[in-house]
């Protein structure tokens, strides 16, 4: 049986990951920051939180790093938390770097000294490429970056320490370069996950507008549990290599909104709003990507229009929704 580490098991990727890898056989263990109230409502409405071994750590610390290595052995650890909002990060950008950058530091030298067999998967993020001009999307692998928020910086110095450990330490390390991605396991701040559960929301009658700041960025939107399986088919490879995993598809985020309004019977301009202290400092205007390297490579699928996201996107958080009222 593969053993396989999941830092951020109870994020959005946490959780479908270790759904993933449990249907594949492995044991998971997941990491759970230590200090904090344990939040395990992405397992328990997976129906996976009794099937993993859960394990708290604090990963900036390389004892206990180098100690839950020694203990578990793993074949594959996917690094996924972070801090992970760019929003968050404009609010909080020293807390974003420090933790972004130097736990990825931890966990690869502490794999590197005590587990230099395990295969490392680093959480990168288009947010790294920043500002490009319109006439050179899609973005490929090969492109530079010029990442323009706390977030996107601490994800690029994480990058380049991944791909840094595999070059210089040989170690087998990859990094999954993914656009946004969605599901109904979003945490509630991210904005597809608000639009989707006001839109629920405002249709039964329980909410009266959508409070937005700029709908006219455009971006590369999936959906998450394909995602990760993206995530597992990278690690699988006897040459370990980065990759860009996006739906490849640009889409206004104005246009999101009204295809989810339209998806309920509504019209959007009755109950869209704006706020401008939702505005960014520097904000990303059009961003997306190009999945042919993954889909060749890895053998990867992805065939989901923005029409088939939207609409599963709206029936999961229903069913989502319907679920947490059970369990209240
Ligand atoms: P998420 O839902 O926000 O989950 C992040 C996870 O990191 C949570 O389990 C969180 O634990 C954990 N975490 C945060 N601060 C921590 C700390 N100080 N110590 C230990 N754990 C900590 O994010 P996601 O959407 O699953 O994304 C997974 C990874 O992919 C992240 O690294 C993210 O930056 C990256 N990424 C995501 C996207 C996307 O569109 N979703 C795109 C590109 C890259 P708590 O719940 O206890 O806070």
């Amino acid at each position: 049986m593969k053993v396989a580490i999941i830092s951020g098991i109870t994020g959005q990727d946490g959780a479908y990951l270790a759904a993933l890898l449990l249907k594949k056989d492995y044991q998971v263990v997941g990491l759970l920051p230590d200090g904090r109230l344990l939040d395990t409502v992405r397992l328990d409405y997976l129906g996976i939180k009794d099937k993993v071994i859960l394990r708290r750590i604090d990963l900036l610390e390389e004892t206990q790093v180098k100690r839950m290595l020694a203990e578990t052995n793993p074949d594959e650890f996917y690094n996924l938390a972070a801090i992970s909002s760019v929003g968050v990060s404009f609010n909080l950008p020293l807390i974003t770097f420090d933790f972004n950058t130097r736990s990825v530091m931890v966990m690869l030298e502490s794999i590197r000294q005590v587990s230099p067999r395990t295969r490392f998967y680093q959480a990168s993020s288009s947010e790294m490429f920043g500002s490009l001009g319109i006439s050179s999307l899609p973005i490929k692998e090969s492109f530079l970056f010029h990442p323009v928020s706390p977030y996107g910086i601490s994800k690029a110095s994480a990058h380049w320490l991944t791909v840094n450990y595999r070059e210089a330490y040989k170690l087998q390390t990859c990094c999954g370069i993914l656009f946004n991605h969605e599901s109904a396991l979003r945490p509630a701040h991210f904005v597809i996950k608000k639009i989707i559960r006001s839109a629920i929301q405002i249709k039964n009658g329980d909410q009266k507008e959508l409070s937005l700041g700029n709908v006219s960025v455009v971006r590369d939107w999936g959906y998450a549990p394909l995602f990760v399986e993206a995530m597992w088919r990278m690690m699988q490879q006897d040459d370990m290599a980065d990759y860009l995993i996006c739906s490849g598809i640009p889409t206004s985020l104005r246009s999101f909104v009204d295809m989810v309004f339209k998806k309920l019977d509504l019209e959007s301009s009755e109950f869209l709003k704006t706020d401008t202290s939702l505005l960014r400092k520097l904000e990303l205007e059009t961003i997306y990507g190009d999945n042919s390297l993954a889909k060749a490579r890895l053998g990867w699928e992805y065939n989901l229009t923005t029409d088939d996201l939207v609409h599963r996107l709206v029936e999961d958080e229903i069913d989502f929704m319907n679920w947490e009222k059970k369990m209240k």
